[in-house]
């Protein structure tokens, strides 16, 4: 049972520029270098007693800016690895929740503090050299974010054990908020070292213990983030991190009976195909397994006649090319009418066009290479599609090169059809869609952006009519969870945007909120009866006077 206590009331951690000269770019710049000029390093899992490598295939982790250069291998878990990390955490997990919530936040707390400070560097150079990002998106991610994440969500436990019932004459009434019964399997994508942070700490702030799947693509930041943790006081066991293919880890966690919960962050389909497999193994779980995933997005701005030129060309470009568009949240459909289209097109597309793309140790560049020769592939794919199809054209960008990295050209396509597939399919890349409509067909777009995509995760509108805005909010109320007016769609900050949405795009449960928070426990009502009663009789049962 937790007792009251005060806790530090979080703020976000300030964002660090790295310009020239400055102190923080000479400590990041020599954290670069040892990393990359270093031998490739075995990255480990944590089984509950002490680091090992898997002891499955050996893969290794490459730079997606130089996919050459190996920065570590790591070693996949095998069914009998993750069948140990499970009983570590079944041998831990009294202790944990025993342990109380004050002393978990106090951990996580630690955590913080050490990103902000002596971790930084090594957080934020692991995501640029493992994950492609630019300083910036690292900067925004792996430390802000995470520490942001790690101030907010004890804030956020304190408002969730804090709702506690009314109590009556005698009687005192208390909530008891305790940790599911088994393990919660995390599950995180390769974009953001935060989230995937966020996910196994969150459900283990509230006294779960864990087992956390990172995205192999993700391994290198993975293993800094669990260094932190382990810095920071965390007891072995209570996060075990399995390197891993999801179906292989999935074969053993999603079969055992003690799977409490997911929490989940990457694509629709993975998502509904966990949630397929849950409902396949139902009455094999000692409980209702609690699912909670953020998945895909097809992301819109859309801009009213009156919206300001320069201000969308700058929404545009960065909401949609920063990171090379593999933000969930990234602009990949963009609706304009006629008339800003031909102010901002020019300017559009030489500013694209300007775009610098490049390896991540150059500080220099705009953004960086995609993630993997998957991902290559699949933008190589959608360019050349755009190519080929009639009512569709290229008009920025559409060239790929990776001869050293997976380098793809942020890519403007325009389509007659607001239907095309550009305008419905997540890519996950630097393609823009853009559909030019008439300037009197605002009221009409509004059901074109409602009714196109599957997903609803983000979106924006452009402009300075008031009544537009207010048309925009009202008729797009479905088409977001994160929805932005005058502002590009991505960047959402912990503890001022909670983060998710709706439809294909998750179960809206906002990551770095008090609901989300409040899914990781299954709360006990206790009644105390003070002064009980000792007669079972009620005052209706009396004798009548009449009857006497
Ligand atoms: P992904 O679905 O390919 O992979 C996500 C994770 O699931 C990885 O760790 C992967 O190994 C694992 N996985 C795959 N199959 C599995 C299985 N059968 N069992 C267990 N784990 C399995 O996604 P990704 O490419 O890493 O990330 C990009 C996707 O994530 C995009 O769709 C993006 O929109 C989404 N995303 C959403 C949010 C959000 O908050 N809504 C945030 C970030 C990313």
């Amino acid at each position: 049972m937790q007792t009251s206590s005060s806790f530090p009331h979080p703020v976000n951690e300030p964002v660090r520029g790295y310009a020239p000269g400055s102190p923080e770019r000479t400590g990041l710049l020599a954290q670069l270098e040892a990393y990359t000029s270093a031998d490739p390093i075995e990255l480990t899992g944590h089984f509950g007693r002490g680091r090992r490598p898997g002891g499955g295939e050996r893969v290794a982790v490459t730079m997606p800016s130089d996919h050459h250069h190996v920065l570590g291998n790591v070693g996949l878990s095998t069914a009998d690895d993750v069948r140990e990390a499970l009983a570590a955490g079944e041998r831990v997990a009294r202790d944990w929740d025993d342990l109380g919530l004050e002393a978990r936040a106090a951990i996580f707390l630690r955590a913080a503090e050490l990103a902000a400070g002596p971790w930084r560097d090594r957080l934020n150079a692991a995501t640029m050299v493992g994950q492609g990002k630019t300083v910036q998106q690292a900067e925004i991610d792996a430390a802000c974010e995470l520490i942001d994440f790690l101030r907010f969500n004890v804030d956020y436990a304190r408002q969730v054990t804090g709702v506690q019932p009314a109590s009556s004459s005698g009687v005192w009434n208390r909530m008891d908020y305790r940790p599911l019964e088994g393990f919660v399997y995390a599950i995180s994508p390769f974009n953001f070292t935060a989230i995937a942070a966020n996910l196994p700490a969150a459900p283990a702030l509230m006294g779960n213990v864990v087992v956390w799947k990172p995205s192999l693509t993700q391994q290198f930041s993975a293993q800094v983030t669990m260094d932190l943790f382990e810095a920071a006081g965390l007891p072995e066991g209570v996060i075990c991190l399995v390197p891993g293919r999801g179906p292989e880890v999935s074969a053993v966690a999603l079969s055992d009976p003690r799977l409490a919960g997911i929490h989940f962050t990457g694509s629709t389909a993975t998502f509904q195909h966990l949630w397929g497999e849950v409902g396949r193994n139902i009455a094999g779980y000692h409980a209702y397994p609690r699912l909670v995933g953020e998945t895909g997005g097809k992301d819109f701005v859309l801009a009213h006649p009156s919206a300001d030129p320069r201000m969308t060309v700058t929404a545009l470009v960065r909401g949609a090319f920063e990171y090379s568009g593999q933000k969930c949240s990234a602009a990949s459909r963009a609706y304009l009418p006629d008339s800003l289209w031909r102010s901002i097109r020019d300017e559009l597309v030489e500013t694209t066009e300007a775009l610098s793309v490049g390896d991540v140790r150059d500080l220099s560049h705009f953004t960086s290479a995609v993630i993997d020769q998957r991902s290559f592939a699949k933008q190589s794919d959608a360019i050349a599609r755009a190519r080929s199809t009639a009512s569709t054209q290229i008009v920025a960008g559409g060239t790929l090169d990776d001869t050293q990295g997976w380098f793809v050209r942020p890519t403007i396509v325009t389509g007659d059809d607001p239907y095309d597939e550009v305008f419905r399919t997540e890519y996950f890349g630097p393609i823009l869609g853009v559909h030019v409509y008439p300037d009197g067909e605002w009221e009409k777009m509004l059901e074109v952006v409602d009714g196109t995509a599957s997903y609803a995760l983000t979106g924006a509108v452009l402009a300075t009519d008031r009544r537009a805005i207010e048309q925009a909010q009202r008729g797009l109320r479905r088409a977001a969870g994160n929805f932005y007016v005058n502002d590009k769609p991505t960047g959402a900050v912990v503890g001022q945007q909670p983060f998710g949405g709706a439809r294909a795009s998750g179960t809206n449960d906002k990551a770095g909120s008090l609901w989300n928070i409040a899914r990781w426990a299954s709360p006990r009502a206790i009644k105390e009866t003070l002064v009980p009663v000792i007669d079972h009789r009620y005052p209706h049962m009396g004798a009548d006077p009449k009857d006497r």
